[in-house]
């Protein structure tokens, strides 16, 4: 069995990368590209919870800018999340894995409650979580729940998956110049304003020190190389080495 550097791990995934090349919904190539790549680090007994968003269905924001009221709009971007949970769940299992989806909100015939200790115990019993409803509360994001969750579960990394490879200074489809960081600080991300995730969730991952890892989930096995400490997109951390 090959050496990984980390255990256990929590994955965010954005309602995007679901998309695949698609405007809207759940692109089954992507999730059984993404089975595909879990399935031999869960067999070999890594530990992965994933947190994913809702934005390839909707979003509170976009609602909240056509006149909803913000905090309606937010329970149905966070029900949105359920739904790609539910699709990714499914996905998984026909590849023969053990999932279970945690829902921040209760929909008991659908999802298990958040129990923060069944999670963990879930894992530790082989299974992927796939936490789902966010936070359970308006005005968060899914990136906040990420941190929230890795934070909770003890996980040792919080791998970002994006579509480019990496924290560059400026945005490196407009400026073929930018520059990609390996390493950076939190509070970089945070002064030099960098979208790298919500300024809520790069504070909680400072304040417990959790360690994020940019990364390009459209490339082949590169969740792999991650798990076994290769070099791979940037990490973001308290002080470069
Ligand atoms: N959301 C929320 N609280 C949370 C997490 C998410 O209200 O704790 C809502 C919010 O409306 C958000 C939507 O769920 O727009 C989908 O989540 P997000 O935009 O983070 O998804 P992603 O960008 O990762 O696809």
């Amino acid at each position: 069995m090959p050496k990984y550097k980390y255990k256990r791990v929590l994955l965010k995934l954005s309602g995007e990368a679901l998309m695949g090349s698609h405007d809207f919904g759940i692109d089954p190539e992507v999730t059984n590209r993404l089975a595909d790549e879990v399935k031999p680090l869960w067999e070999d007994g890594e530990q992965i919870a994933i947190v994913v968003g809702g934005g390839n269905i909707f979003r509170g924001l976009t609602g909240a800018a056509s006149g909803m009221d913000r905090a309606q709009a937010d329970n149905m971007g966070m029900l949105a999340t359920v739904i790609n949970a539910l699709s990714l769940q499914d996905t998984f299992e026909h590849h023969g894995m053990d999932v279970r989806v945690m829902s921040a909100l209760e929909i008991r015939q659908v999802a298990e409650v958040y129990i923060r200790r069944r999670a963990i115990r879930h894992l530790e019993k082989g299974r992927i979580v796939i936490f789902a409803a966010g936070t359970g509360n308006p005005y968060f994001t899914t990136d906040t729940a990420a941190a929230l969750r890795a934070c909770e579960i003890n996980a040792e990394v919080l791998m970002k998956a994006t579509k480019v490879d990496g924290i560059y200074d400026k945005d490196p489809v407009k400026y073929p110049d930018a520059k990609k960081y390996d390493q950076i600080t939190y509070l970089d991300v945070l002064t030099e304003n960098l979208q790298v995730m919500d300024a809520t969730a790069t504070a909680l991952c400072h304040d417990n020190k959790m360690p994020i890892l940019v990364f390009n989930i459209d490339q082949k096995d590169n969740i792999k190389s991650a798990l076994l400490g290769k070099h791979v997109g940037t990490i973001v951390v308290e002080e470069e080495s």
